[in-house]
């Protein structure tokens, strides 16, 4: 079996992810297996993190790389907090905090839309000039009191009106059959099984 290496240390998303490349003949390693150190992600946009990370993971192991980055964007704040979704309130990283942050920064505000985003990047080899890039976006609203235990992040903030439930009142399943990141692999996915054969 052909070994891809994941540039997460997410053991979720490392999951999420074998499942969907081992039909394809392909082994998903996890970064930590080669001690790849951590990435820099010093850009404004998710896809230049995302590429840059799954460079990083190629360059340091020689093997070709997957990398996945995400995060939630608000529309009345201009896209925030956007790549900056994880670390929001600052470091140690807290979803509680950052919650609390969003929650304070949409007082008073009636435009509650929001989108999650997530970008996927398989590089070749770390100078890849045609790397594969997937993308999904999952749209909502951003809620004052949170609803639910599941998930994890900003879901019992994030409800989607069309189900009249949020991220966190919906089971793993149901959620990766409609999520961004979910999304973004069957994309990613069917982009590898087209150009790769
Ligand atoms: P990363 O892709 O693991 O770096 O995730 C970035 C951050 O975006 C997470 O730490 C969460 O704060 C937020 N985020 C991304 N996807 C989700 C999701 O599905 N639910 C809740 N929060 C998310």
């Amino acid at each position: 079996m052909k070994k891809i290496v994941i540039a997460s240390g997410n053991a979720g998303k490392l999951r999420e992810i074998a499942r969907i490349l081992e039909p394809m003949g392909l082994e998903a390693m996890p970064q930590s297996a080669f001690g790849v150190p951590e990435c820099p992600e010093p850009h404004v946009t998710f896809v230049e993190n995302c590429i840059a990370k799954a460079r990083h993971a190629a360059a340091h192991t020689g093997l070709p790389a997957l990398a996945d980055d995400s995060g939630i964007c608000v529309d009345a704040l201009n896209g925030a907090p956007g790549v900056y979704s994880a670390r929001y309130a600052g470091e140690p990283r807290s979803d509680e905090r950052n919650n609390q942050k969003l929650i304070a920064a949409l007082q008073g505000q009636a435009d509650r839309r929001a989108h999650y985003y997530c970008v996927m990047v398989y590089v070749r080899y770390a100078d890849d000039p045609t790397p594969i890039i997937a993308e999904g976006a999952w749209h909502g609203e951003i809620i004052d009191t949170p609803l639910g235990e599941g998930g994890f992040g900003y879901d019992p903030y994030f409800l989607v009106p069309a189900f009249g439930l949020t991220g966190a009142q919906m089971s793993m399943e149901d959620k990766n059959d409609i999520s961004h990141r979910g999304q973004a692999l069957r994309a990613l996915a069917a982009k590898l099984a087209a150009l790769e054969g």
